[in-house]
């Protein structure tokens, strides 16, 4: 088995995986009220609409929660509940960053990573480590 379970792209989030694997994160995004969601859905749940954008994020949020996810026979890792500046709530891994250094509400960034076997994750790690700005 793979250092993670590669994930299985549907017709409706075929698009995010895509371009995660150009090291973009994208979301729909409602093509009448411009409500942006994930995980993607064929419709909109603020208006009901059809009509599909989508929206590039910026990469940028804060950490919501986290635990500590542990598999025999791999590394503990971090899972984080991110809330993007685009107003999304993505689940995803949180690196970079000791347990004890880990406050709720941190600032975090995406960064993309070669798991192997040809998949690409987004992680996240604290906005102020090794930054700057
Ligand atoms: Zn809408």
């Amino acid at each position: 088995m793979g250092a993670v379970i590669p994930p299985l792209p549907t017709r409706d989030d075929q698009f995010f995986w895509d371009a995660v694997a150009e090291g973009r994160l994208v979301f729909q995004r409602c093509g009448d009220c411009g409500l942006v969601r994930h995980p993607p859905q064929p419709m909109c749940g603020g208006c009901g609409s059809l009509a599909l954008d989508t929206s590039e994020s910026a990469g940028h949020g804060i950490l919501c929660s986290w635990i500590v996810s542990s598999r025999p026979g791999a590394d503990d890792r971090i899972a984080a509940l991110i809330e993007l500046d685009e107003g999304v709530r993505f689940v995803s891994n949180l690196v970079g960053v000791d347990r004890d250094g880990i406050e709720i509400g941190m600032p975090v960034v995406a960064e993309f990573h070669d798991m192997g076997d040809g998949v690409t994750l987004p992680q996240f790690r604290p906005a102020s480590a090794g930054g700057g700005g």
